[in-house]
């Protein structure tokens, strides 16, 4: 019942997940071009020719970008919510499967997936709880803030896919326009390293061995700051949970489940 996962890449350009045990293999998002997705699969051994399907979480072009070329190109379904699917094909020209529903589970092969809705601000945005057999990996990367119904989706996890996008105050003192500061602050914006922070300081238990923060902004935030502040959370609470962030332009390490 064991798989791998490797999030391929995370952050404002570009976020992409790769799941596969040998016989199935899918990826949440595609929001690199499909070459530049074929290039990171082949790094950590994955033959692009042998995705089953493709997640979309949301429309936004750094979860959708390379979405229609893989699926022309590879084959693979590309799943997502009826609300994105109309986004989908207006933005991008694609003709989706809108067979993901909220709280439904959905199977491929020896993978079940749960989307669960996230407050965003796009049409509608989903995570995801991935599932095989007892095992479980849950993936949020871009939500304005933790609601009890999605922290409770991140209990009981092997391993965490969860937003640390910004600090606070380097987003308040850093160059962006007030509306983009206020939409990333705003509900329906980006987790913050504090929240995040706090967030895994309730869920994580002794079975979560795993966690990657993601879609850390470039100009509002360092791996540094991030690992900190999560560190500072955890500290007593686990001492056996690996905390590594994600990365625009390299690879993560390839996490066994
Ligand atoms: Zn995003
Ligand atoms: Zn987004």
């Amino acid at each position: 019942m064991s798989f791998e996962f490797c999030v391929l890449g995370s952050g404002s350009g570009g976020n992409s997940i790769a799941f596969w045990d040998g016989e199935t293999s899918f990826l949440i998002d595609a929001g690199f071009s499909c070459k530049e997705i074929a290039r990171r699969l082949d790094m950590i051994g994955v033959d692009a020719k042998d995705v089953d399907a493709v997640f979309v979480s949301h429309e936004h072009v750094d979860h959708a970008r390379g979405a229609r070329v893989f699926r022309n190109r590879f084959g693979s379904d590309v799943y997502c919510t009826p609300t994105v699917d109309t986004w989908l094909y207006s933005r991008y020209s694609l003709a989706a499967s809108p067979d993901l529903l909220p709280g439904e589970p959905f199977d491929v092969n020896g993978f079940r997936l749960r989307p669960f809705e996230v407050p965003h601000d796009a049409s509608q945005t989903v995570g995801f709880v991935v599932n095989r057999g007892r095992k479980k990996v849950t993936v949020a990367t871009d939500l304005g803030h933790m609601s009890s119904a999605v922290r409770n989706r991140f209990k009981n996890c092997d391993a965490i896919v969860l937003e640390s996008n910004h600090d606070v105050q380097m987003l308040k003192d850093g160059p962006y326009p007030i509306y983009l500061k206020k939409r990333i602050l705003s509900k329906n914006g980006h987790l913050s390293n504090i929240e995040s922070a706090a967030t895994l300081s309730t869920v994580i238990s002794d079975r979560t061995k795993n966690v990657i923060l993601a879609h850390l902004s470039r100009e509002n935030n360092t791996p540094a700051i991030a690992l900190k502040e999560a560190k500072k959370h955890l500290s007593g609470i686990s001492r056996t949970v690996k905390v590594v962030p994600a990365d625009q332009f390299v690879v993560c390490d390839i996490v066994k489940i």
